[in-house]
């Protein structure tokens, strides 16, 4: 394949209200995951770029951590008019970019444009100064904050922090996954035309070594708020904790699916399928560890194959794809390794397999994949393999369901399935893990969002997503 011709450039990011050239000088090659053609190139910034915006969103909080509710919800409902207007392109953008199958994309973009709007409704319910006995209870601002995006949904992760931190009266140093660079350019289009004041949002496509490890240690940088692995998460909490930096840390997942002894498994099986490729698999969410009752493995294993072979994988300019590719060839690698570990750690491939589907001859495909006769331990059902590879697991009863389910370093969702709704219920109380959703896959954008244990620290979205941004201060002898 011929790179050397002219491939378009992203050369800008954006300090103080300006598209300039970051001083970095570093080119890195952005593919299309379903042809594995490069189709453009970003710039990276370096340490300086980086310390650039921070000066910019510092200079900027002296007067936005003043500025009034008011003024912030203007603010927001620009910018939700703004990004909503480019939701085509920023859909066009993850599709080409990582393959995003259409649902998917459709439902990512406009997650991203009413992540303003969701936070203007929080901003209108929220008290900002309480009385607590004697004491006034101001919330303030928490500082310059950096927001450290993944490539998967990278624009609504954009949005849905700059949205809090807006409405917090912070300013932010923004770090959007250098693998999507062509999405995070149109959301930065989108944000840009919202005419904010300058220096209150600041962009820096670059290495999260570089960029990103520059703003998880700098100590005019108050807060990070950061969605990605656990690794990373880690290496971020490690760079702050000389200046004992306030973070938010959205990490991985191994999501389980219990399926009760009384589940319809007609309705739930295809659900749970759902939820487990979601993203083609690359989610924080995807439920990827299925947990059967012995007494009905069976019956679930036809269910669960019938429903993963009828899925169609393909490139996203084919609107009936609900698979797309991996984001990388490294990622193709890596899952594919993880598909070999299931064979060799005695799991039984139910459907699926090593390579790419037979009706695709290009492109980071893979099979949709599902392992039976998995074992809590097999590294299989513990670690997070990000595409679509799911595990069934059987358990004797209800307790011993309980316990595969929390035996697990993850804690971010799970799904429990039972025709007993009180029952059920009682259940997801029991489970370990930030969401918990019952017979069916729902979603509400003011309840808040994030994990228990590895899967991360402190919650998104509406109030409690807000409250991550603020200090409290208390007030004595004022009343
Ligand atoms: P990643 O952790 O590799 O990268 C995420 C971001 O961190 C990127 O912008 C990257 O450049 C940056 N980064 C890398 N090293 C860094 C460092 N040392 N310091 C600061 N920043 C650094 O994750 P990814 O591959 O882009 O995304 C997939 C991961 O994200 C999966 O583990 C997935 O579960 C997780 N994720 C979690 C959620 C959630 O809400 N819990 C949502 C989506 C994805």
């Amino acid at each position: 394949m011929n790179t050397t011709t002219a491939l378009p450039l992203i050369d800008t990011i954006y300090i103080d209200g300006q598209f300039v050239t970051p001083q970095g000088t570093e080119l890195f090659d952005l593919h299309n995951p379903a042809t594995e053609q490069v189709v453009a190139r970003v710039r990276l910034g370096d340490r300086e770029d980086a310390r650039r915006a921070i000066a910019a969103a510092k200079r900027a909080f002296e007067r936005f951590s003043r500025s009034s509710v008011a003024e912030r919800i203007a603010l927001l409902q620009r910018l939700h008019a703004a990004v909503a207007a480019r939701e085509n392109d920023i859909r066009a953008a993850m599709q080409l970019e990582y393959g995003a199958p259409d649902g998917f994309a459709r439902f990512a973009a406009k997650h991203a444009a009413d992540a303003f709007t969701n936070m203007v409704e929080t901003l209108r319910r929220y008290e900002f100064t309480r009385r607590i006995g004697t004491a006034e209870v101001q919330m303030e601002p928490v500082g310059v904050v950096a927001l450290i995006t993944p490539w998967n949904s990278n624009a609504g992760f954009i949005c849905n922090k700059l949205a809090t931190a807006i409405a917090a009266g912070c300013t932010a140093v923004i770090k959007p996954s250098e693998m999507s660079a062509q999405q995070t350019q149109v959301v930065l289009e989108a944000l840009h035309a919202a005419d904010l004041p300058a220096g209150l949002f600041n962009i820096v496509n670059g290495r999260g070594d570089v960029v990103g490890d520059e703003f998880s240690a700098h100590p005019d940088v108050s807060k990070v708020s950061f969605t990605g692995s656990t690794a990373v998460g880690k290496a971020i909490l490690r760079a702050g904790a000389e200046t004992l930096k306030r973070v938010t840390l959205e990490l991985g997942g191994k999501s389980p699916t219990l399926l009760l002894p009384d589940a319809d498994f007609t309705s739930a099986i295809p659900l749970t399928v759902r939820a487990g490729f979601i993203n083609s698999g690359q989610a924080c969410i995807a439920g990827t560890r299925i947990l059967v009752p012995e007494a009905r493995m069976d019956e679930a294993l036809a269910a669960i194959r019938t429903a993963v072979e009828a899925i169609r994988v393909g490139p996203a300019s084919d609107p009936a794809s609900e698979i797309g590719p991996m984001v990388s060839a490294r990622q193709w690698e890596r899952v594919q390794g993880y598909i070999a570990l299931g064979a060799e750690e005695g799991a039984q491939l139910l459907t699926g397999g090593p390579g790419r589907p037979e009706h695709l001859s290009e492109g980071w495909f893979v099979r949709p994949t599902v392992f039976a006769g998995v074992r809590n331990d097999m590294r299989i059902a513990r670690e997070e393999i990000f595409g679509p590879v799911l595990c069934v697991i059987g358990y004797r009863d209800e307790e011993d369901a309980i316990a595969i389910a929390n035996d697990t370093n993850y804690g971010l969702q799970a799904s429990v399935y039972g025709s007993d709704f009180a029952h059920a219920r009682k259940v997801a109380s029991r489970l370990q893990a930030g969401r918990v959703l019952i017979n069916g896959l729902h979603h509400e954008p003011l309840a808040p969002f994030g994990g228990f244990k590895q899967s991360g620290i402190g919650r998104e979205f509406g109030a409690f997503g807000l409250e991550a941004y603020l200090e409290p201060k208390t007030l004595l002898g004022a009343v």
